[in-house]
């Protein structure tokens, strides 16, 4: 599902479409056609399955026009020709772009995806359905992501995004916090380097992003209430070494099964 398309080479909005007509995909140049539903969208008239708009579904777009609707100066599906690519939501006055992920990705892909958007300037903030992220089980990618800067999503819409301390460990998040929700009225840059005054939790992701919202981590870190000094402490801990046989595990076993998991996500993507 997508929601914009394109009439010969000028973008239309689902909005303005008309039932009759048949578009082009902004994505993968494929025919699109027009359903007015809950939401007007274009659907794709053929399959498309290494195309993104393709697989995108209601629940994505509605979080997308959510994000909209509390940054009402961003832009939906933005298109970026020189690196083939369609930002979800796109702030252009923060430089920043929204990747809203329903659906699993994998790690090589999320990282193509950052690396781009930099390339042009552009930070990444990614907003990870809890229909598929924050459950018990917890994948490398879902681990890189957390270590950049990432909100949950949940409800059904009204949606509520929030962010929360974890731990996570052997590819299990064996605790977490209650949910922080983010205040998207109230944005502020990190032109600093903060590394140094977060905790070591936070102090990665501090490093990969150059915005951040009230009430997320990096601000609750940064101007902490006695409460959250006290619920840093509980989540701040020292790696434990694992034993041989567990790194053995891991180094055999679980890494190169998860490589092919990889490689199996990117190439169906
Ligand atoms: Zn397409």
């Amino acid at each position: 599902m997508a929601l914009f398309a394109k009439e010969k080479e000028t973008p239309i909005s689902a909005a303005d479409a008309n039932p009759r007509t048949t578009y082009l995909c902004l994505e993968c140049n494929q025919p699109l056609r027009l359903k007015k539903g809950r939401i007007p969208h274009f659907f794709h008239l053929r399959t498309s399955p290494s195309c993104r708009l393709y697989s995108k579904s209601e629940r994505h777009l509605l979080i997308q026009m959510a994000i909209q609707k509390e940054l009402p100066t961003a832009i939906l599906e933005r298109r970026f020709p020189s690196i083939e690519r369609i930002g979800d939501v796109c702030w252009e006055e923060l430089k920043t772009i929204f990747e809203v992920q329903c659906s699993p990705l994998s790690e090589r892909e999320a990282r193509e995806r950052i690396r781009d958007y930099q390339s042009l300037g552009y930070g990444v903030i990614w907003i990870l359905d809890t229909k598929q992220f924050n459950q018990l089980h917890v994948g490398k990618t879902e681990i890189f992501l957390r270590e950049h800067p990432s909100y949950f999503v949940s409800g059904n819409g009204p949606f509520i995004f929030y962010d929360q301390l974890e731990r996570i460990e052997w590819g299990q998040r064996i605790k977490k916090s209650f949910s922080f929700p983010i205040d998207w009225k109230k944005s502020f840059s990190l032109s600093l380097p903060i590394e140094g005054k977060l905790p070591r939790l936070l102090a990665k992701r501090s490093t990969k992003t150059s915005i951040f919202f009230e009430n997320d981590l990096i601000d609750n870190a940064l101007f902490p209430s006695p409460s959250f000094e006290t619920l840093l402490e509980e989540f701040s801990f020292e790696e434990k070494r694992p034993s041989k046989a567990k790194t053995f595990f891991q180094k055999w076993i679980v890494d190169p099964y998860t490589r092919l998991i990889d490689s199996f996500l990117h190439d169906t993507r």
